[in-house]
């Protein structure tokens, strides 16, 4: 029999994107999901209740386009952020992804490159890949760190026009120094982005580059409201760079990328981020408990600083993924051999995750 002919295969997609899957983890409907690193609570009550209203306040504006430059929340951002930033200071777009895309459509491209240090978030070679701009992987010790003078060495090497670092790393919890940050900002003529999506969540002594932004007019830092705000749903995240970075990055933006509503949605979720940043506090002692949990289970556990925990070492961690899964618990396999990644979720969810891995079968 002749196979049928596919109409889409002739389709003239671009050969760098030949071969490539699509990002996603698998969205499967089980009762426990500790696989994407959301926030676990759903909205309190008082917030629902404000973004109800803004909501109201804008709907019978939608006839108009929205403020192409979302100044009013890039301000209420800016003093969220605090270290003395303005709107100025400030991108915004739906999501933390979109404003590095943003970032690697003004500072990569075709010709140019980006780089990272693996295990990373694995987002950030795809979302080069994407603009044409080639990709680069550096590594970390065996243990996940990340030093400023093994950092610098590969950015010499490499010498590349983008660095990506995430602090704290996804998909293994561990924070950089800023004296890392500072060395790679040091060593390289590129710019230097730095994915702060799990900020909120990290222990006592945590430090944000943002520190750094006055120092060193190449850094950008990029966080998101879907993490320790819990809005992943409404598509929010941004950029913290000087401003004339921020001017450049209207050059690649759609014309207005982010609507009314989301605007509406962000303003007044800001609003109450003392409310969210209680959840925070909620979060973090349940990573606490996974990461002491799973230690006494005779696990290695690197120390997280995010609202997961990465855990290991397994002789088959595809099969450990499975035997969670066939109990109702879905964990993310990150795909570093031995390894598997669990999300900080409510008491409960933490409770039949712990269950479930005490069942676990010897030499797993
Ligand atoms: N950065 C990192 C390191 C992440 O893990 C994620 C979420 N998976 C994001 C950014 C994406 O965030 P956003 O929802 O803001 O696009």
């Amino acid at each position: 029999m002749v196979a049928p002919i596919d109409p889409f295969d002739d389709l003239p997609l671009r050969d760098d994107l030949r071969g490539l899957t699509p990002y996603g983890a698998p969205q499967l409907d089980v009762p426990v999901r500790l696989n994407t690193n959301e926030n676990p609570y759903p909205v309190p009550d008082a917030v629902a209740d404000s973004i109800e209203k803004a909501l109201r306040g804008v709907i019978r504006d939608l006839d108009r386009y929205p403020d192409r430059d979302a100044v009013a929340l890039r301000e209420d951002l800016a003093t969220y952020v605090g270290h003395g930033m303005t709107a100025e200071n400030i991108w915004v777009g739906n999501g933390s992804n979109e404003v590095q895309h943003h970032a690697l459509l003004a500072f990569g491209g075709n010709g140019r490159t980006a780089m990272g240090f693996s295990p990373g978030y694995s987002l950030h070679p795809l979302l080069a890949r994407a603009t044409g701009t080639g990709w680069m992987d550096g590594h970390r010790t065996r243990d996940f760190a990340l030093g400023p003078e093994q950092a610098k060495a590969q950015v010499r090497v490499f010498d590349p026009d983008i660095v990506f670092v995430c602090s704290p790393n996804n998909p293994t919890g561990t924070r950089l120094e800023l004296e890392t940050v500072a060395a790679i900002c040091g060593e390289t003529p590129g710019v230097v982005i730095v994915d702060e999506a799990y900020f909120e969540f990290g222990r006592e002594g945590t430090r944000s580059a943002v520190e750094l932004i006055q120092q060193f007019p190449r850094l950008l830092v990029t966080r998101t409201l879907s993490k320790a705000f819990g809005m992943a749903g409404a598509r929010v995240g941004y950029l913290v760079g000087r401003p004339h970075a921020i001017e450049y990055l209207k050059l690649v933006r759609l014309p207005y990328h982010l609507s009314s509503l989301t605007q509406a949605v962000a303003r007044a979720a800001l609003a109450h981020s003392s409310a969210f940043l209680g959840q925070v506090e909620l979060i973090k002692s349940q990573r606490d408990r996974l990461a002491s949990s799973l230690r006494e289970m005779g696990l290695t556990v690197p120390d997280s600083d995010a609202n997961f925990v990465l855990f290991g070492q397994f002789n088959d961690a595809k099969a450990v993924w499975q035997f969670l899964l066939d109990r109702g618990v879905l964990v993310r396999d990150v795909g570093i051999p031995g390894y598997l990644r669990v999300t900080a979720g409510t008491p409960d969810e933490v409770d039949a995750f712990l269950a479930a891995m005490g069942q676990l079968p010897d030499g797993s």
